[in-house]
């Protein structure tokens, strides 16, 4: 049938360098052979040395791309990345609870690795309250998983305790990503589905700045495969296997924190 390419949707910020954000979701995607399709909730104006500017769409835009969609599209998983602000964060979750887009990846994106803020402060209560209980899956790194939860997050036991307070906020699986640790050489995952199954995934630390936009590569990852009817568990393998080995090997673009190389 026509309609029945798999369809996956990424509701999200652009990143005008074209590593991150929206553009590192297309991208992925594309490479899993999904057809992707966008809500643009924000513009930034960025590179691989940061972000110099960004600026909302109107909550009317991005209920008129939610409605395009739904009227034409068979969208089968959706992720949420950069959501900017509270008039943002509101808008996403009044069209998430109106329409049926599959399975609801959230990344709770905060701030680029450089330092720029992606969300207001004041949206994180917001995020916790009304987004969280509508994600299938939740993808946090641990700065992100300690400002949703109030815990400090220093050992692997610690992020198993993150992993189930994030879900009894309401995300239902939980992959707390565990990059930000210098452990060993390694870049250790946790893992919570919700059959109180747990597991963790484990891959070398690659000694690379060309870090730009993983978060948004996993979560699009593991979305694209969802969208593929792929059970979570394998999805979530995938998402880590895939972010692997772009950063592994990474390409020279730009002169600051680099892209991925999504042809690895
Ligand atoms: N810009 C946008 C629009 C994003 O959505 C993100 C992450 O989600 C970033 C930048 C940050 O990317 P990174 O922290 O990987 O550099």
């Amino acid at each position: 049938m026509v309609n029945e390419f798999p369809q996956a949707l990424s509701i999200a910020g652009s990143d005008s360098g074209g590593g991150a954000g929206m553009q590192a979701d297309l991208k992925t995607m594309q490479m899993r052979h999904v057809f992707a399709t966008t809500v643009l909730v924000a513009i930034t104006a960025q590179n691989t040395l940061g972000v110099q500017d960004s600026m909302p769409l109107p909550p009317a835009m991005i209920d008129a791309q939610f409605a395009s969609l739904n009227d034409d599209l068979q969208i089968r998983a959706c992720k949420t990345g950069m959501l900017a602000d509270v008039p943002t964060v509101e808008c996403v979750v009044a069209n998430l609870q109106k329409y049926d887009f599959g399975p609801v990846i959230v990344d709770p994106v905060m701030i680029a690795k450089g330092g720029a803020p992606l969300l207001a402060d004041d949206a994180i209560e917001i995020v916790k309250k009304r987004l969280l209980p509508l994600a299938t899956l939740i993808t946090p790194n641990l700065p992100e998983a300690e400002r949703l939860t109030g815990m400090q997050v220093e050992s692997k036991e610690e992020m198993v305790t993150v992993g189930h307070r994030l879900q009894d906020l309401g995300a239902k699986n939980v992959l707390v990503k565990g990059g930000h640790f210098d452990q060993s050489g390694l870049a250790q995952d946790f893992v919570l589905l919700d059959n109180d199954e747990s597991f963790w995934m484990t891959s070398p630390r690659f000694d690379t700045i060309r870090t730009h936009g993983t978060g948004d590569t996993i979560s699009a990852c593991i979305t694209a495969e969802l969208a593929k009817g792929v059970p979570l568990e394998t999805a979530i393998r995938t998402g880590k296997a895939y972010v692997t080995a772009t950063i592994r090997d990474g390409i020279e673009v730009g002169h600051g924190h680099g892209p991925l190389n999504h042809w690895a």
